[in-house]
């Protein structure tokens, strides 16, 4: 059995990997940390029952603790790498979902998880559905050039744009060249209306009650247009790949940037 402990156990994401833990043969959970709900019992907020595991707010103290092999992160952005630094020294293998870290970030948690001989994956997004969505838009781009990048999420979503959709754009620009889309003299009436611009590519995100995790590439061309859509209606739909981590990661060392690295081997 895999032990496995859950940082952020008390929020939307948390909740649900208690609940995916709980119920897998292989793993184990070991600890649940969180800055909320503290001393309640893990599975009984997650709505699964009493699994005897309590809320903690110490991260390194509960690694420690617990013997956690794997801690699977769904806090907030800014506390992301912090925790990732604190999971490494304390030994355990982190499977990161929260969204927020640059390529800067990657970078130092890729050093230190090599210094101390231990795997990190960092998946934006833990859909299959999402996965295939961001392969075909670069398949897209080959022959479509022109792109523009709608991502969609409930309105208590902190950063801007999701790491899915800058995962895309990453995508496509390892297939086209960066150029300025859109008329050379356009300009905005109220700024930001053109959206984020990545390399020319422009990404809008939109943030209302009631949506998940959502997502539509569109491509343009001569006299037609193609969409990817790609749609998570409930957060179940991130467990089977959070589940296929905790369960791979420990094979792994250094940063594992996207969950597709852990299934194409
Ligand atoms: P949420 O409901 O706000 O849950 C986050 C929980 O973590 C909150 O209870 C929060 O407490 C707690 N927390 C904050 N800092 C902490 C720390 N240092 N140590 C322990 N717990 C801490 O957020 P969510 O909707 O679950 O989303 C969490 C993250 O996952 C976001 O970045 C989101 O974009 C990302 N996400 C990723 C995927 C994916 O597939 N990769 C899918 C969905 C969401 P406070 O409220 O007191 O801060």
């Amino acid at each position: 059995m895999i032990r496995v402990l859950v940082a952020g156990a008390a929020g939307r994401m948390g909740r649900e990997v208690v609940k995916a833990v709980a119920g897998d043969e292989n793993l184990q959970l070991a600890g649940a940390v969180d800055f909320n709900h503290l001393g309640q019992d893990a599975g009984t907020l997650a709505g699964v029952g009493e699994l005897g595991v309590v809320v903690t707010r110490d991260l390194a103290q509960t690694i420690k603790d617990t013997q956690a092999q794997v801690v699977v992160d769904f806090t907030n952005p800014d506390a992301v790498l912090d925790n990732i630094k604190t999971i490494l020294n304390s030994g355990a293998f982190p499977v990161v979902g929260t969204t927020g870290l640059d390529q800067k970030d990657l970078d130092e948690i890729d050093q230190l998880a090599r210094a101390k001989g231990l795997g990190c994956l960092v998946a934006p997004n833990f859909a299959i559905g999402a996965i295939l969505m961001m392969k075909f838009a670069a398949q897209a781009a080959k022959y479509m050039p022109h792109v523009e990048i709608i991502e969609l999420h409930h309105d208590q979503k902190l950063d801007a744009p999701s790491g899915t959709a800058l995962k895309t754009a990453e995508a496509i620009m390892k297939v086209r060249e960066s150029f300025r889309q859109g008329h050379f003299n356009e300009f905005e009436k109220i700024p930001g209306s053109r959206g984020g611009d990545y390399e020319g590519m422009r990404i809008h995100s939109v943030r209302l009650p009631g949506y998940v995790a959502h997502q539509e590439v569109i491509f343009g061309g001569l006299g037609q247009s193609l969409v990817i859509r790609h749609d998570s209606i409930s957060r179940e739909s991130f467990m089977p790949g959070v589940v296929l981590a905790c369960n791979k990661i420990l094979d792994y060392k250094g940063v594992v940037y996207g969950l597709e690295h852990l299934i194409a081997e």
